[in-house]
């Protein structure tokens, strides 16, 4: 069992439980997902090895787990034959639990997937004609409640170590056949260090899964640069984004020390339609969050900062909200391009789509403004996997079975 620790977070929460990153399990053996080189070498050592042997062996271990996908200790060839299972005895190669996959008829590929303490989330993979975009939680759960949201009705469980982080790129890489079988030919400067060149699948990384990544910063950062190590997972930073809802303190930490593009959930133009629809508004108001945008490191002409807007009929999409939008954008020079995400029901939601026609009409009015705002085609709609859907199954069946015990009980003799 995973052992948690209460970590503060900043904002209107509580502290919420986090699993430690270093963590042995049942039968004493570590994890080595989610760990840096230094960090495997001071593992080595601690298990007996001298810090040269260490060294040398965390530099092969880390070749093989991040950038070659090995899930056995067996097949790393370049290790000694006897080492092999003094490492098995030792350490295990961890991925999250894969509980159920799900492929929508227009290609996006969901997953339910388990920590090994026994929490669900969710992971979706969205394919393109000319990109793979593969969507990734941050939290088990999510604490801003935005009213739009699937997710946030759930409530928070946890923040998911590096491990459980990176471990959903690893299973999507292990899913799509996507390893390089031999080296792979990386640039030292990670700007150059594509993946993508030969026509693989997944490209991209969107962290716009289950939760705000801002309030799992240390673990989001941490996983993120195993993902864009050159030596690791050799993603390009330009090729992922962070999606915050709106922690703006945390937001010039997130530009300095992770460098990825930035998405921000704004969906409204005025202070009571944002305070309905993402109530983290009434802490970091419209203004305060455009002016943390503002002053985005890295944000430019060429890196411009995603406004992911949700049209709700009758609640944010009129012609004045479409006018305000560019006013504000423009007010704060932002280098900026919008999303219009029609909405996706889901039951009980409080909300209906936009019509087709008020879509267009909004995203006319942006893009006459000379600010780029195309609409963005749902996918997954079948398999619950689009914006705003994701809730863990496992919750849905245990909010089915609660329906039906009541319903049960409702039909009992009094
Ligand atoms: S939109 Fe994001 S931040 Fe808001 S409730 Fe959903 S998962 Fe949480």
């Amino acid at each position: 069992m995973t052992q948690t620790a209460l970590m503060p977070i900043p904002g209107p929460i509580d502290p919420v439980p986090v699993a430690r990153a270093i963590t042995p399990r049942a039968d004493g053996r570590v994890d080595l997902i989610g760990l840096t080189k230094p960090q495997i070498a001071a593992l080595f050592a601690q298990a007996g090895l001298d810090a040269k042997q260490a060294k040398l062996r965390a530099k092969q271990v880390f070749h093989w787990l991040y950038h070659r996908g090995v899930a056995e200790f067996a097949a790393m060839t370049d290790i000694a034959k006897a080492m092999r299972p003094w490492l098995a005895e030792r350490f295990v190669i961890g991925r999250p639990e894969t509980i159920e996959a799900q492929l929508s008829s227009d290609g996006t590929r969901k997953w339910l997937l388990r920590t090994a303490d026994g929490h669900d989330f969710e992971m979706v993979f969205i394919p393109d004609a000319d990109r793979g975009t593969l969507c990734v939680s941050s939290q088990v759960g999510c604490t801003l409640n935005c009213t739009f949201c699937h997710t946030g009705t759930m409530r928070l469980v946890r923040n998911l170590t590096p491990g459980e982080i990176v471990g959903q790129v690893m299973l999507a890489r292990d899913a799509l056949g996507e390893w390089p079988k031999g080296a792979m030919d990386v640039a030292d400067d990670p700007d150059v260090a594509e993946y993508t060149a030969d026509g693989r699948l997944l490209t991209n990384i969107v962290m716009m899964g289950m939760g705000e990544p801002l309030y799992n910063f240390d673990n989001v950062r941490d996983a993120l640069k195993l993902v864009m190590d050159c030596e690791g997972l050799g993603l390009s930073r330009r090729r992922i984004t962070l999606s915050t809802s709106g922690v703006v303190p945390m937001m010039a930490r997130a530009g300095e020390e992770i460098g990825v593009n930035l998405a921000v959930s704004l969906h409204a133009t005025n202070k009571a339609v944002r305070d309905e629809l993402v109530p983290l508004n009434k802490k970091y108001g419209i203004d305060e969050l455009l002016a943390a945008c503002a002053a985005y490191p890295g944000a430019s002409n060429s890196r411009r900062i995603t406004f992911e807007y949700v049209m709700l009929a009758d609640k944010n999409d009129s012609d004045e909200d479409a006018h305000e939008l560019v006013r504000l954008l423009k007010r704060h020079k932002l280098p900026a391009k919008v999303n219009l995400i029609p909405f996706n029901p889901w039951p009980g939601a409080a909300y209906e789509c936009s019509s087709p026609e008020r879509i267009r009409r909004f995203s006319a009015i942006v893009f006459d403004a000379g600010i780029s705002a195309p609409v963005r085609t749902p996918r997954g709609r079948d398999i619950d996997a689009a914006c705003g859907q994701l809730k863990t199954s496992a919750e849905k069946k245990s909010r089915a079975e609660l329906d039906r015990l009541a319903a049960e009980q409702q039909a009992a003799p009094g």
